[in-house]
């Protein structure tokens, strides 16, 4: 290959992978897309169950996400159809309730705290002064540490730890509070509390995750000459002077770039024969992950709970989503068990008839599921600990790029994280030395 002929190649058509190929097409470069699985998203990606549209699991977006939603309008989405949009509020059932009043950020937030039911006064107030004092220290910390140290440290108590910041950051980081990253916690409490009071809205998607951006993203690309392949993994990446050479089972093809946006055990498993890239094989591997399990639960269709979206306190099901209300699925509700915890030594007909029992005693709900579907991703995202060493986009080849909600940001295992991810590789292709811009 001629070093002027710029052919460029994404592994992946998660998050990441689309979101690259998608800033680099709208800059008038096509990209080949090879993705191993039939459909596009990866690990935010639509499954069918008994006709019933679910995804792998239930996800939420923040309205911080500013570069995801941003992608998903310019593939031809339209967040105010997309999405049921809430300000910002969390319920635990009959315990704790914090909703935000329609006033600007952060006055929103202060309010919410000082009127949160389920605290006592000195614990509201607790809340607020620690607060406003993350804000005083524009939420950085002079060095990293876990989030169950900060909390110690401004007096945060038990009752508050539970109903307030150990639900938050469990949601926000997937990762449980003694292990969990308070720098990455604060960088989304930044980007969600502090800016505009939209940044705190939740956004629940009312189409499933490979329909919202990944399967638009594909026709993007194509209608502007590049190629999405799906159930084409990649088998080996061989590095040469000048190219790069993808194998997959239907042949081998030759790329001036390719951006690796698989998972991080993948990507570990594709890098490790390329000698440069050694250390960053090893950081990889040197992730640990944390598992998150969804139980879709079917009942008749007058089933429905009092909120969209609910959490419970001290059970099993921690977070509770009633899709009826999300997205026209009457009955369907969906109960998420995120991050670690004695939860994964049971069966999945276990967890399913403890989610059950749970809505049962909480909401009398005594009709009997039609069928319930439990969808556990064991390595869903990796385990957000302090000082993570993450890999950065640009390897040790500098014709190689790594995308993925692992590789080096500031947020945690998030749809956003990996999308920022995928746009910085597009930008560090864009730059004008690269090969790709010249004629
Ligand atoms: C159950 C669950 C719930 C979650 N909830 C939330 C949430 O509420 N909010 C949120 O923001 N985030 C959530 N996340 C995290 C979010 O889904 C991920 O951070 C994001 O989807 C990761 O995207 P990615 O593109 O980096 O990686 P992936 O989605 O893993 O994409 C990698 C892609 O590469 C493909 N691939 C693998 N090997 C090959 C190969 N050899 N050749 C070609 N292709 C290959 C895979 O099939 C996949 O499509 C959740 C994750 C899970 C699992």
């Amino acid at each position: 290959m001629k070093s002027h002929e710029a052919r460029l190649a994404i592994i992946g058509g998660g998050y990441a992978g689309m979101a690259a190929a998608v800033e680099l097409s709208a800059r008038g470069i096509p990209v080949t897309v090879f993705e191993s699985a039939k459909q596009l998203g990866g690990r935010a990606r639509g499954v069918l169950y008994n006709n019933t549209r679910l995804d792998n699991g239930q996800h939420i977006l923040l309205g911080c996400y500013r570069d995801t939603l941003r992608l998903i309008e310019q593939v031809g989405g339209n967040i105010g159809r997309d999405f049921l949009r809430l300000p910002l509020q969390l319920e635990l059932h009959r315990e704790f309730s914090l909703r935000a009043p329609r006033l600007p950020a952060p006055l929103h937030l202060l309010i919410a705290l000082l009127g949160a039911q389920g605290l006592s006064i000195g614990e509201r107030i607790s809340a607020a002064r620690f607060m406003l004092m993350l804000r005083r220290m524009d939420f950085h910390l002079p060095h990293d540490m876990t989030v169950t140290e900060l909390l110690a440290r401004h007096h945060q108590d038990d009752d508050l730890i539970f109903k307030l910041w150990e639900p938050l950051c469990i949601a926000a980081l997937n990762t449980p509070i003694h292990k969990a990253s308070a720098q990455v916690l604060l960088n989304v409490l930044r980007d969600a509390l502090n800016r505009t009071r939209a940044d705190s809205d939740m956004l629940l998607p009312r189409l499933d995750f490979s329909a919202l951006f990944p399967q638009r993203a594909a026709a993007y690309i194509e209608q502007r000459g590049g190629k999405v392949l799906t159930s084409c993994g990649v088998d080996k990446i061989v590095a040469h002077d000048g190219h790069i050479e993808l194998i997959t089972a239907q042949g081998a093809d030759i790329f001036s770039h390719v951006v690796c946006a698989t998972s991080p055990g993948t990507a570990a498993r594709l890098l490790k024969p390329v000698a440069q890239l050694a250390s960053t094989v090893a950081q990889i591997e040197a992730l640990e992950h944390q598992p998150i399990y969804t139980v879709y639960l079917q009942y008749p269709a007058h089933v429905k709970l009092p909120h969209a979206m609910l959490g419970l306190h001290r059970r099993i099901s921690q977070w509770l989503f009633d899709r009826g209300q999300i997205a026209g699925q009457p009955g369907l509700i969906a109960a998420v068990i995120s991050a670690e915890g004695l939860h994964q030594e049971w069966s999945q007909d276990e967890l399913a008839h403890q989610a059950i029992a749970e809505l049962h005693d909480e909401f009398g709900i005594g009709a009997a599921p039609h069928w319930f579907r439990v969808i556990a991703e064991k390595r869903a995202t990796f385990c957000c600990a302090p000082d993570l060493q993450r890999p950065g986009q640009q390897t040790a080849l500098p014709r190689l790029l790594l995308a993925g909600d692992y590789t080096a940001g500031d947020y945690p295992a998030t749809l956003e994280g990996a999308v920022r991810s995928g746009l910085q590789c597009a930008r560090l292709l864009l730059r004008p030395e690269q090969p790709l811009n010249r004629p």
